[in-house]
């Protein structure tokens, strides 16, 4: 029987982020299911750090992590967390209204550059004619996840902090003050507090342990990967989005990758691309852009997990002593892993709230809890 101070279920980017935090108060065990971490949602985005995504409360926690990927804490990583690539939200005639809406909104936490048409294809040139409006985030940064992932148990680790991969956990039961939890392999843990960090798989953790479901979904988004026309200057692209919901793409190892912004609703798995949306996303490409996709070199897809309210949930569950929840971090949870982190770090070791601009309330779990059952 291994006994921690606080379990942590997930080796996800939010159970690693938090229990590196949560280290330096306590002694934390980490459990994820599969053999590496990070094999589910987090190793499967986009990656990027950018404000066109979500919506007020999820940009300022977004703002609120963009110092640590600039400077990570000592030690934390030998390799930079990021590079820069300028984000262009791109419309049509017809959709300049909802552009300059987002404009007005991600003015409030970044500086933008509004680009003409001209502006517009100097930029990516890759994009059909009828994109004549744009807007551009020259500060935006693309993440390199196992970076991100390896930095945080790396200060697990120097903490005295434990991951434990293989141990999906198939019990949980609370017996005399403690989570007592085991694994599918038979191993023991137990610990009077138990943060459910498991992605897509979370509202099952709960009704494991007896707590009462947030209400998750699942949301399942395709990717995939093409040649680029010759000649085009990958490492100068952006990372360029339809002002409304229905294509992103950028440079990805020499090629480009582009999604059609699917949101197809799913069972927690191990999510696998459907051939529609690979279909939709080479479909969408070559309706906004004169590239032709004439073959698919890869192709993943990838559960982002919604709140009903689509922000995220931190915090002890109202109904069950020590079990705290931390899930629903959407299709924004790389980009805001270090503030979220630190949230969890307020409300279990009473540390100062760290995002001013957020109400606790607003990411208290409790707020999906006060109809009945
Ligand atoms: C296509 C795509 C694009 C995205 N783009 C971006 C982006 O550009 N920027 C951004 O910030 N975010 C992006 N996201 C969202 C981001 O990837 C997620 O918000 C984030 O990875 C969620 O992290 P998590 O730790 O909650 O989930 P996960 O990474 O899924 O981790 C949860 C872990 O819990 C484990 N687990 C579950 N059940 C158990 C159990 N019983 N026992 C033990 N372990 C268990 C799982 O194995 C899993 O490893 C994107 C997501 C997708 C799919």
């Amino acid at each position: 029987m291994t006994s921690p101070d606080i379990l942590v279920i997930g080796g996800g980017i939010a159970g690693l982020s938090a229990a590196a935090a949560l280290s330096s108060h306590a002694r934390v065990t980490v459990l994820e299911a599969e053999e590496q971490v990070g094999y589910h949602s987090s190793g499967r985005s986009a990656t990027m750090v950018h404000y066109a995504l979500g919506d007020r409360l999820v940009r300022a926690l977004t703002l609120a992590s963009r110092p640590f990927f600039e400077t990570p804490p000592d030690g934390f990583t030998d390799v930079p967390l990021g590079h820069r690539v300028p984000v262009l939200v791109h419309a049509r005639d017809d959709e300049r209204e909802a552009l300059d809406a987002l404009d007005a909104e991600i003015s409030l936490f970044a500086k933008l550059e509004r680009l003409d048409s001209a502006g517009v294809h100097e930029l990516c040139p890759l994009l059909r004619d009828d994109a004549r409006h744009g807007i551009a985030d020259f500060e935006a940064t693309r993440l390199d996840p196992h970076a991100l992932l390896q930095g945080n148990l790396r200060q697990l680790r120097s903490r005295g902090g434990e991951l434990h991969t293989g141990a999906r956990v198939a019990r949980i039961a609370r017996e005399g003050g403690v989570w007592a939890v085991t694994t599918e392999k038979g191993d023991c843990f137990a610990a009077p507090v138990l943060v459910n960090a498991a992605g897509s798989w979370a509202d099952a953790v709960a009704v494991l342990a007896g707590v009462r479901p947030l209400g998750l979904e699942p949301k399942r988004r395709t990717i995939i990967t093409f040649d680029a026309p010759p000649g085009t200057p990958l490492d100068r692209l952006p990372f360029a989005k339809t002002v409304g919901d229905q294509l992103y793409f950028a440079a990805e190892s020499g090629r480009l990758f582009a999604s059609p912004m699917d949101e197809v609703p799913s069972e927690p798995m191990d999510a696998q691309p459907d051939e529609y949306d690979v279909a939709l996303a080479a479909y969408r490409m070559e309706e906004r852009t004169t590239v032709q996709v004439r073959q698919i070199h890869s192709k993943w897809a990838g559960l982002r997990t919604f709140t009903p309210d689509r922000h995220p949930a931190a915090g002890f569950a109202p109904d069950a002593e020590g079990f705290f929840w931390l899930a629903g971090q959407g299709g924004f949870g790389l980009q805001t892993s270090p503030a979220m982190a630190q949230v969890v770090e307020s409300l279990v070791a009473a540390t100062a709230w760290p995002v001013p601009d957020v109400a606790r309330e607003a990411l208290l779990p409790d707020r999906f809890l006060r109809q009945p059952a």
